[in-house]
């Protein structure tokens, strides 16, 4: 069986998560979190980096720090996994979807500037599938507009748009570090800022919103957002390995699109782009099954399944799923029909891949 996205995790954190037992500092103090805080801001040059619980409560966190509340909107991707729409929810503001770029599957900046109206607070560029989105033009219609930009890169940690880390754009970048991200601390999360008031204003929402010169004196309503020492002892070992999990990832789409390469020249199906202007970091190699393939995706993934191997179809998006505002965004929803995310873990070498690709071929 070879599954879609397993961790890669080895001696180093192992003997990091030993040390923190040992020193019984389990919970959210503890050196890690500081060392894997600090860490991470250098590898992205800015200043500040706050560690959280997961994913969604980095989003949330940041969206509070920037004061979206009842009555604001929020600018997502529909295409994305619905953490990103849920914290904008989370806010009680509104979540204003837009459509994908057909291209390259992120957020298609030339829908964005239409959905911007007075109430308008934010955006959530959204880096999908280890692809960077087109920044130049987002970040234009945040600033004629002064919106904030909150960059999700839960997908894409050290992706590169125009040569410069994704996450570093915007006002505020969200990562997450669960299990089948490109590093992992099991759960976990991070938010990134070079802006010393809201670096402050995450670190108190995060700790119950607590004061941080008067214990348990509560100026606002916070959350517990906390990583534990544990986690950051795994993201610690995970971090110094960023680059090399990276240079992998990209090693092996490069197989994938070799192999496949015979498929999209006879049009049966598209590769995972990656636009001149972007490093992409294939968090998880996707391709698109187009009509002319004789079977369906949904079958295709059936039939790989009885071969041993796990596939995953994308995400719906958000605005066809019941609790999300019903538009039509057609080619979001004509990506989600036709993509197929292909295994993608860091222990998988040209033979693994030869044999996914073999079979995706003979289901032909
Ligand atoms: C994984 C993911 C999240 C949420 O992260 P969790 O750590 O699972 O909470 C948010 N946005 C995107 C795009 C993701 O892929």
């Amino acid at each position: 069986m070879i599954p879609v996205l397993e961790p890669l995790l080895g001696e180093d954190e192992l003997n990091n998560v030993i040390e923190a037992v040992k020193s019984s500092w389990i919970s959210s103090q503890g050196k890690f979190i500081g060392e894997f805080e600090e860490g991470f801001a250098d590898y992205h040059q800015v200043k500040h980096a706050i560690a959280t619980s997961n994913g969604t409560t980095a989003l949330h966190l940041a969206l509070k720090s920037l004061g979206i509340g009842k009555g604001d909107e929020v600018i997502v991707p529909t295409l994305t996994f619905a953490a990103t729409a849920n914290a904008v929810l989370y806010c009680n503001a509104e979540p204003v979807f837009v459509d994908s770029h057909p291209e390259y599957w992120c957020m298609d900046p030339d829908n964005l500037e239409d959905k911007v109206n007075s109430r308008t607070k934010a955006i959530i560029p959204v880096h999908l599938y280890g692809h960077p989105c087109d920044m130049d033009p987002i970040m234009d219609v945040a600033e004629d507009h002064h919106l904030y930009v909150v960059e999700d890169a839960a997908e894409a940690h050290g992706a590169l748009y125009k040569g410069k880390k994704v996450g570093t754009f915007g006002d505020i970048s969200c990562y997450s570090f669960y299990g089948n991200k490109i590093i992992t601390t099991g759960e976990g999360g991070m938010c990134i800022t070079s802006d010393e008031t809201l670096e402050s204003k995450m670190r108190i929402l995060r700790d119950h919103g607590m004061n941080t010169n008067r214990r348990y004196w509560h100026d606002v309503i916070g959350f517990n957002y906390r990583m534990t020492n544990l986690q950051a002892a795994i993201g610690v070992a995970q971090l110094q390995k960023l680059d090399q999990f990276i240079a992998k990832k990209r090693e092996n789409a490069s197989y994938y699109h070799r192999m496949l390469k015979d498929l999209r020249d006879d049009g049966l199906i598209s590769l995972h782009p990656e636009m001149p202007w972007a490093k992409c970091v294939y968090w998880i190699y996707c391709i698109l099954i187009e009509d002319e393939f004789n079977l369906k995706r949904d079958g295709i993934i059936n039939e790989l399944m009885k071969k041993g191997i796990d596939t995953r179809p994308f995400f719906y998006p958000i605005t066809i799923m019941k609790p999300y505002k019903k538009v039509s965004l057609p080619h979001a929803e004509e990506l989600s029909r036709k993509g197929l995310s292909l295994p993608s873990s860091l222990n998988l070498d040209f033979e693994d891949i030869s044999k996914i690709t073999d079979a995706l071929k003979k289901v032909r």
